[in-house]
């Protein structure tokens, strides 16, 4: 009986032993595939809307990507912007060698649509991200609303889509100026990046190295809603399938009404009319 046991406990520990190989070799030949998420961001200073989402990011070992379209010189030269841009994403941990500064005119990048749109999907083609985040379409800026539509664009052609969340950064709704906080569409969920700990620590540092912007981050800042931030976190969601040949909002937006130089929605949509169309007559 005793050697029947003997024999029995052995078999046991082989039948573990093969077991616990079987699984370390699997798990060596498949190691999990890293996420790879691809920021496209209007102005160096945008990253500040959604610092904490792309520190959370980094800390969860995603493979963080970051490109800025226009180079933001309305403001102070594109040295000194890409310069604390680099900062900012160096304090949030994200490599160097992962951003990419395209350069196009501050609050004109609307006339260069066809180039944007080429440029950012030979670096997203070359990224392969699996997350696309752009500045919402909101009517804040029209740099920030020419990032969403381009950043639409690239993930619809990229295979398989990327998903595309958004960020805000500013926006009239029913009159009232708000910064971070989304403009309401209907079935689209609100989700949050809470602020704990670390996190927190890092957007906090990440803010402060845009030294030149101070100002603007500090009028911006006194828009938030300082509650929600604390209690739930910074805001963003998948962005819902927008229609860019319709405005954002149905009242004034910001960039015709408090941005200067001001912008009109009827410069913006005819040409995202005209890039349509020209997309639609290549694939035809
Ligand atoms: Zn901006």
């Amino acid at each position: 009986m005793r050697k029947i046991s003997l024999i029995l406990l052995a078999l046991s520990h082989i039948f573990c032993l093969t077991v616990f190989f079987t699984i370390v070799a699997v798990s060596r030949e498949t190691p999990p595939k890293p996420v790879n998420t691809l920021y496209i961001f209007a102005h160096q200073d945008d990253e500040t809307d959604i610092a904490a989402k792309i520190a959370s990011d980094v800390i969860a070992g995603k493979n963080v990507f970051a490109l800025w379209i226009t180079d933001g010189a309305l403001s102070a030269p594109a040295d000194v912007r890409e310069r604390e841009s680099r900062e900012a994403m160096r304090i949030l941990g994200v490599p160097q060698e992962n951003l990419v500064f395209l350069g196009y005119p501050d609050m004109k990048s609307i006339d260069h649509l066809p180039d944007i749109h080429d440029k950012v999907l030979n670096t997203a083609r070359k990224i392969k991200p699996d997350e696309i985040t752009s500045n919402a379409y909101e009517g804040g800026h029209i740099d920030h609303d020419v990032s969403s539509f381009i950043a639409s664009v690239v993930a619809s052609e990229l295979k398989p889509n990327p998903i595309h969340f958004e960020f805000s950064s500013y926006n009239i709704y029913k009159s009232v100026y708000r910064v971070g906080k989304l403009l309401p569409r209907e079935g689209a969920k609100t989700l949050y990046t809470p602020l704990d700990g670390e996190i927190g620590e890092l957007r906090k540092k990440a803010t402060a190295a845009f030294e030149s912007q101070a100002q603007a981050l500090k009028f911006y800042e006194s828009f938030i809603d300082k509650k929600t931030l604390r209690t739930r976190g910074e805001q963003y969601r998948e962005a819902p399938a927008h229609d860019y040949l319709t405005r954002p909002a149905d009242e004034p937006l910001c960039y015709e009404t408090m941005i200067k130089p001001a912008s009109s929605y009827d410069t913006f949509k005819k040409a995202v009319a005209a890039f349509i169309e020209a997309n639609k007559s290549e694939s035809e």
